[in-house]
């Protein structure tokens, strides 16, 4: 075979510093199975999961989002200054998927604000 292979882009990577930009700039969307995964791990029922913690003026597909309250995911916490997710464990997939990296507009505006 002739040609050149083209080198993968490499992401930039970097340390989550915990700023939680991340948790107030976009809401989590969840499938049905991170929601069973989720009230499973909390203790709740899907009635509670409804009222807790579903943002219910969204309702167009099967996957759902998780509700803001005071500009924040219902599960952000703050720890001595740090982001905490009070659902690290099982936090829904798209929260897993999510990578801190200086690419990332949220990531340099926390790096800009320092820990809150
Ligand atoms: S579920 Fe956890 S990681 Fe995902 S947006 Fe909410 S606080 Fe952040
Ligand atoms: S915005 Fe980036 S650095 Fe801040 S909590 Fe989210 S992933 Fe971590």
């Amino acid at each position: 075979m002739t040609g050149k292979v083209k080198a993968k882009k490499e992401t930039p990577k970097m340390e989550c510093r915990r700023c939680g930009v991340c948790c107030t700039r976009h809401q989590a969307f969840v499938t049905p199975e991170d929601i069973d995964r989720i009230v499973n791990y909390l203790g709740i029922t899907l009635k509670e999961w409804d009222e807790l913690y579903e943002d219910r003026r969204w309702r167009y597909s099967e996957y759902r989002l998780i509700r803001h309250v005071n500009g924040a995911c219902a599960f952000l916490r703050f720890d001595g200054g740090l982001a905490a997710c009070l659902i690290h464990e099982v936090k829904p997939a798209c929260c897993a998927r999510w990578e801190a990296g200086p690419d990332k507009k949220e990531c340099r505006e926390g790096m800009g604000k320092g820990s809150q």
